[in-house]
């Protein structure tokens, strides 16, 4: 492992580096809140935000892109993603977390979406450690944490006047050693701060017992049960389309000037539509199998499939459901 400090007022050196071998994407203040952008020529980010109002999963896998259009001869052209190389700096460690989750659902040996693929490998990953969770993360239930290091190249930890980095991935490692001229060796103080920061954010989070939903999940089958958990949902979406490793997602054409083009969005098995069928049937006609179905997808149907929980405690669900309806409640009553 690399580690390195950076006195703060070096930072915006950091990033023209960085904006001279990759794009460079990160947090900059805009009306969600702090939002994942284009970092500026000038280098000014936020580092003050719990996390980002949109989820990582959209930098790789985007909510609507053209993957083939047709020119005027009508074939059909491929549209692919660019391989230019991005640095992504501060995410938040469970949105890197979310995004290890996905790279085991879009690639395995049978096959790999190409679209999602060539942005995961052109990509640098920096996560910043949290220091101020939300009342809503509950990350540490889940197996995060505020420095969670899985699904990053790089952790950075801010300190106030200085930021420490370590590498987690050999991409990170490279990436430190290239840049190594701008950081310094940590003093003895920040190696106790970045511990104590740490530690002292673990303390913040609440915890919940999750471990046995995928068993309890399977003897709950009463349709009263789930009647009542989705009683007040107004099938909206905003828990799917929110979440960092949902990743449903729907096709469909549309005619433009000189042709045609094919178009994949995100999709979310919350609305009505999610599984109708062309003759009109539609095998989950009601919220209360709609939410159990999400319930399944995440907290079983993953754990058997990639022996993973697909939730990363990062509470986007909680804060965004019009109906209040918060999912650490919801596992606790499958586990009740
Ligand atoms: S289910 Fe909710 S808390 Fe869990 S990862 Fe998805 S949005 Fe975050
Ligand atoms: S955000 Fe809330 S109301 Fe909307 S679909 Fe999800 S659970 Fe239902």
């Amino acid at each position: 492992v690399v580690e390195l400090a950076l006195d703060m007022k070096n930072l915006k050196k950091l990033v023209a580096a960085m904006q001279k071998q990759a794009t460079v994407r990160g947090p900059k203040t805009d009306r969600s809140g702090v939002a994942l952008a284009d970092v500026g020529a000038n280098g000014e980010m936020a580092l003050d935000y719990a996390n980002f109002q949109l989820p990582l999963k959209r930098e790789f896998f985007p909510q609507c892109e053209v993957i083939y259009g047709t020119g005027p001869d009508r074939n059909p052209v491929a549209k692919e993603p660019s391989t230019e190389p991005v640095i992504i700096f501060g995410a938040r460690p469970c949105d890197a977390q979310s995004i290890d989750y996905l790279d085991k659902v879009m690639s395995d040996e049978r096959s790999t979406d190409p679209y999602y693929q060539k942005r995961r490998d052109a990509a640098i990953i920096i996560t910043l450690a949290c220091d101020s969770p939300a009342a809503t993360c509950f990350c540490t239930s889940l197996g995060g944490g505020p420095a969670s290091t899985v699904g990053a190249d790089v952790i950075c930890f801010n300190l106030g006047t200085s930021l420490i980095f370590e590498s987690v991935s050999a991409k990170g490692e490279t990436f430190l050693k290239k840049n190594e001229k701008l950081f310094r060796t940590p003093t003895e103080k920040e190696v106790d701060t970045r511990k104590k920061l740490e530690s002292d954010s673990e303390k913040k989070l609440s915890k919940i017992p999750v471990s046995g939903t995928p068993d309890s999940l399977k003897s709950k089958n009463d349709p009263a049960f789930w009647e009542a958990l989705s009683e007040t949902c107004l099938s909206c979406g905003a828990c799917t389309y929110l979440c960092p490793t949902c990743h449903c997602f729907d096709f469909f054409e549309e005619n433009v000037a000189d042709g045609a083009l094919k178009v994949r969005v995100h999709d979310a098995c919350m609305f009505e539509s999610f599984v109708k069928e062309a003759s009109g049937h539609n095998p989950r006609a009601n919220k209360r199998d709609r939410m159990r179905q999400r319930i399944m997808h995440k907290f079983s149907y993953t754990h058997d499939n990639f022996g993973k929980i697909f939730c990363v405690g990062c509470g986007r669900c909680i804060v965004n459901c019009p109906s209040t309806i918060d999912i650490r409640e919801t596992v606790a009553k499958v586990n009740s």
